[in-house]
């Protein structure tokens, strides 16, 4: 099944032509620097970008994958949620308008269920069959917008174990590093200056230790406490920036870590029935999925508990894409076995900005 995907859920433009799980092209056309002035993203300027680009983006990811609406794609994949209302809006409409044009169906998709199960991609060149890892699996999404803990039961069948209750971890990175003057988005960054800091010279208080059930993140408190230290540290040098970069993703991390040993020490209690419930994969996705650091301290976290680490193949499938879009639609309709026809109706597509799986 060959798809074109669209995603313009924030600030990316993005599209790609996907088939089955495997990935022919993958544009995106980042807006990041336009929005740097302003610390984070500005809605208006991303609807106004999105639509000046959108066609552009549509039609390189066609011509790169050698493809044309007319006889080659089967669907057209596209993201109705989370994100920016008037942002998604633009993805949505034209894939209303082509799907129109073209008289091919429309599969909507879910955002975060998108780089949930964008460790599935592969490259075009792939040779071996679908990843065929057993589930039940857990899931953890960790992009500007969001922080979700997930189990999998299987394709289409989630349980939200954690979520962010203020600021998504990408988010509270790139506030931080904006405070230490690295510019927007600082996650990447802000890793770069970490690695030669000294994580002790500074101790941030760990967010919610005290839960007794550990079922949410929170970021707003450390972000706080890192914005009063930056500023009792000022002047700021070179080594005062890798010192706090490092304290700061030491704490954010021990987060994560904390609510991911938490629930699965208790994971049985997802169990269905009385027996034993075997977890044996742990899928990582969304921007901070980048994260090398993060990712040693997982893959050391779930070793114990015998469960593998799987991240997206190429790094530039962790950020937003729509690449991971077409594989989602793709895996959402072999899971549930249903057939193009039943998405023929697209009239009453709608963009859901909350929305949840
Ligand atoms: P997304 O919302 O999925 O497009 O991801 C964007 C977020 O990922 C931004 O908050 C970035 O700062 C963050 N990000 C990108 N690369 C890294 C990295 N190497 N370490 C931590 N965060 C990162
Ligand atoms: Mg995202």
């Amino acid at each position: 099944m060959k798809i074109l995907a669209i995603d313009t859920s924030c600030d990316e433009t993005a599209a790609a032509v996907t088939e089955n799980t495997k990935i022919i092209s993958n544009i995106i056309w980042s807006q990041a620097s336009q929005h740097a002035d302003f610390g984070g993203v500005m809605p208006s300027l991303a609807q106004r970008l999105h639509r000046e680009r959108i066609d552009f983006v549509v039609n390189r990811a066609l011509s790169t994958a050698h493809c044309s609406l007319s006889t080659d794609i089967d669907a057209i994949a596209v993201t109705i949620g989370p994100g920016l209302a008037i942002a998604l809006e633009v993805g949505i409409s034209k894939a209303k308008q082509l799907s129109q044009k073209y008289n091919r169906p429309i599969i909507p998709v879910n955002h975060i269920e998108g780089h949930l199960l964008s460790c599935f991609a592969q490259p075009r060149n792939y040779k071996l069959q679908i990843i065929n890892y057993k589930f039940p699996m857990f899931g953890l999404v960790i992009s500007g917008g969001n922080t979700q803990l997930i189990y999998i039961e299987k394709i289409g069948s989630y349980k939200v174990l954690a979520e962010t209750v203020d600021d998504a971890l990408g988010e509270a990175l790139d506030k931080c590093a904006r405070v230490l003057g690295l510019g927007y988005p600082g996650g990447a960054v802000l890793e770069k200056f970490a690695r030669l800091g000294n994580a002790k010279k500074y101790v941030l208080p760990t967010p919610l230790v005290d839960d007794k059930i550990k079922n949410r993140f929170s970021y707003s408190g450390i972000k706080t406490a890192m914005f009063r230290l930056i500023e009792k540290e000022k002047p700021l040098t070179k080594e005062k920036i890798c010192n706090l970069a490092t304290s700061f993703q030491e704490v954010a991390f021990k987060h994560i870590e904390n609510v991911l040993s938490y629930q699965l020490n208790h994971k049985q209690s997802l169990a269905l029935r009385a027996q034993p419930l075997t977890i044996n994969h742990f899928l990582l996705g969304g921007g901070v999925a980048n994260n090398n650091l993060l990712r040693s301290k997982l893959r050391k976290l779930l070793k114990p508990y015998k469960i593998t680490l799987h991240t997206p193949y190429s790094k530039k499938l962790c950020g937003d894409n729509a690449a991971m879009i077409g594989v989602c639609a793709y895996l959402k309709l072999k899971a549930r076995n249903e057939k193009l026809r039943n998405y023929k109706n697209s009239d009453f597509l709608d963009r859901i900005p909350r929305m949840k799986f």
